[in-house]
């Protein structure tokens, strides 16, 4: 499997990091080696000093497909949960000032965390799911996927244009405001409309 995560979605958060914001989805991939479940714990990688979180709404696919329409995409997505976009924002940095891939700062070893899953049609509205990040117990992101400058029904087509979407593949749909860097000891939790769904802690 694959993990497809979508970047600069929210314009508040591209702001805060000097993004201008898109016209069109900016997409990455990650190997599925940076998979992290079950709420274990992530170890603090010797290659950055300034590792930093990003709380996401993640879909799951359920089946195969190419080229997908906008009006058909939500039938290829059957779960969402939550998950951690960790970034070695330091790399990430050095990589955007050279025009260099982002893959050192992204795709490293369980730089993605994401929680169980939940039947998407135990939700009404997938473009108005509230979900936040605690840092050590105090709120440090809250977003609506309302807010997505790219709806998951044009994040499916657009993505699925140029790379065939699998069963099994994870979709990381960007973060909104609010990132910012961990240190070895901070706990973080992540909630979906409440529900506790995701808890990592830094080693
Ligand atoms: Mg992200």
């Amino acid at each position: 499997m694959k993990i497809i995560c979508i970047g600069r979605n929210y314009s508040e958060h591209a702001k805060e990091l000097n993004n201008a914001v898109p016209t069109e989805p900016v997409f990455f991939i990650k190997p599925d080696t940076a998979l992290l479940i079950r709420n274990r714990p992530f170890y603090y990688p010797d290659f950055t000093k300034d590792l930093h979180y990003e709380c996401e709404i993640v879909y799951r696919v359920c089946k195969v497909g190419k080229h997908i329409s906008p009006k058909f995409a939500l039938t290829y997505i059957d779960a969402v949960a939550l998950g951690i976009d960790f970034t070695a924002r330091d790399l990430q940095q050095k990589a955007k000032e050279k025009g260099l891939p982002w893959e050192p700062a992204k795709a490293f070893d369980y730089s993605a965390p994401v929680s169980t899953f939940i039947p998407i049609t135990d939700f009404k509205d997938l473009n108005n799911l509230n979900f936040s990040l605690d840092l050590n117990g105090t709120a440090v992101q809250q977003g609506n996927s309302k807010d997505m400058i790219f709806s998951i029904e044009t994040i499916i087509a657009y993505v699925s244009r140029f790379v065939t979407l699998r069963t099994g593949d994870y979709i990381f749909t960007g973060t909104p405001s609010g990132v910012g860097p961990v240190k070895i000891g901070d706990k973080l939790e992540a909630f979906l409309e409440s529900k506790r769904m995701l808890a990592c802690e830094i080693k």
